[in-house]
């Protein structure tokens, strides 16, 4: 036993929304559209790649930074799809995962009392990355129901403490996307200040109805200042994969290093040799828009006979649905009764807010086989009408 009990680093963090809905899914044996992973097969040359891979004997430590062949091929597609001049060798890092290359990131920068601007409804990870690196979270809610970023109140809110600004195109959890308009006012905000952007674009070729990704990587002035992180798993449906990169000029990614190369130094090999030679050939990432796109207007279609309500989505994985024409529950208690009652798991928005908050919406994964969205949507009509 200890002499003291244990001071813990994080005291507000205990079990999230996704463990409590993933188990109720589990339990009533309800299709589960909360988790945002695909229940698809990836793709089957990818797999042989890997395969490959460790036969040829790549099963040893990567590069520090990556395998350079990846970074190559990484900086080819991004100067392809955003003109972007990136140095393969400087600028690059191959990490275990988006949420890896964010908490990177993070620790790299922030000192005890930095203000980082968080806009919520949020990905979880931010605000507890903030926290155990002893900053602290500004809170900013996207207006809803169409979850623009409110620039006015970020303005009122930056303080000579303002360390950095998140942003995630595609938005989880709401399939927002950063318009040009956007863009053109973080640069303002930011110009002539000290104030870094962290970028999560883990979502980045999944943009839909024709739309363009706004990467930080398009605008050479914001990019000055920033860590873009991307996620080869949520964007080639391998969840499990636990694979992305992170992109930061020189000055930034010196500093990513330091924490990286200690924690885990470098990234999985095999998969970064398969990587390499999948993305050199640009119709493994230019149709995934459309391949995703499909399957949100897939579940729309179906969801137009039950009576949730859609709201924009333009990317990611996910719909958000409000349900205030069926109940007039809290989220959560409504989320956990559709799991028990009509046997479909979903996660409450209010989940994705520090201090929640109840618009009565839902996120719906569509990242999904189509038998397993009719399941879904059939088992909603029998429970909504
Ligand atoms: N950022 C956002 C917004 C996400 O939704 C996710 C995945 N849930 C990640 C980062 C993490 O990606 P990865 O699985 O590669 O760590």
């Amino acid at each position: 036993m200890l002499a003291q009990p244990l001071i813990t680093k994080l005291p507000n963090t205990g079990e999230t929304i996704f463990t409590v809905m993933s188990e109720l899914a589990a339990k009533y044996k309800a299709i589960n559209l909360g988790q945002g992973s695909p229940d698809f097969e990836m793709n089957e040359a990818l797999i042989e790649l890997v395969n490959k891979a460790m036969r040829d004997g790549h099963n040893q430590y990567a590069h520090r930074n990556g395998l350079l062949r990846l970074r190559e091929a990484i900086a080819e597609k991004v100067n392809f799809l955003y003109h972007s001049k990136i140095d393969p060798v400087k600028e690059i890092t191959i990490t275990p995962g988006g949420t890896y290359a964010i908490y990177t990131a993070l620790t790299a920068v922030l000192n005890k009392g930095d203000e980082v601007i968080v806009l919520e409804p949020a990905y979880d990870s931010y605000v507890p990355n903030i926290l155990i690196n002893g900053a602290v979270p500004v809170l900013i809610p996207l207006v809803y129901p169409d979850y623009k970023i409110d620039w006015e109140t970020i303005k009122a809110r930056i303080t000579t403490a303002t360390k950095l600004i998140i942003l995630n195109s595609p938005q989880n959890p709401t399939g927002k996307i950063l318009e040009k308009t956007d863009l053109e006012q973080l640069k303002q905000i930011v110009k002539g200040t000290n104030i870094l952007i962290l970028s999560d674009e883990v979502y980045e070729h999944l943009v839909y109805e024709g739309r363009e990704h706004e990467s930080i990587l398009k605008y050479p002035e914001l990019f000055q200042r920033s860590f873009v992180t991307f996620s080869f798993g949520k964007v080639f449906h391998c969840t499990g994969w636990k694979t992305g990169y992170c992109i930061a000029p020189d000055s930034l990614m010196k500093e990513f290093l330091k924490i990286h190369q200690y924690n885990c130094f470098s990234t999985n090999t095999p998969f970064q040799y398969a990587l390499a030679s999948f993305i050199k050939d640009r119709n493994n990432y230019q149709g995934l828009g459309k391949f995703m796109q499909a399957k949100r207007d897939y579940f729309q279609n179906l969801m137009i006979e039950t009576k949730f309500t859609p709201l924009p989505s333009f990317g990611s994985y996910f719909q958000l649905y409000r349900y205030d024409k069926i109940s007039n529950e809290s989220e959560i208690e409504f989320a956990k009764k559709l799991a028990k009652e009509a046997g479909v798991a979903t996660i409450p928005v209010s989940a994705f807010y520090q201090k929640g908050k109840d618009d009565k919406v839902l996120r719906f994964c569509f990242a999904k086989k189509e038998s397993t969205l009719k399941e879904a949507v059939n088992r909603l009509i029998d429970y909504s009408l």
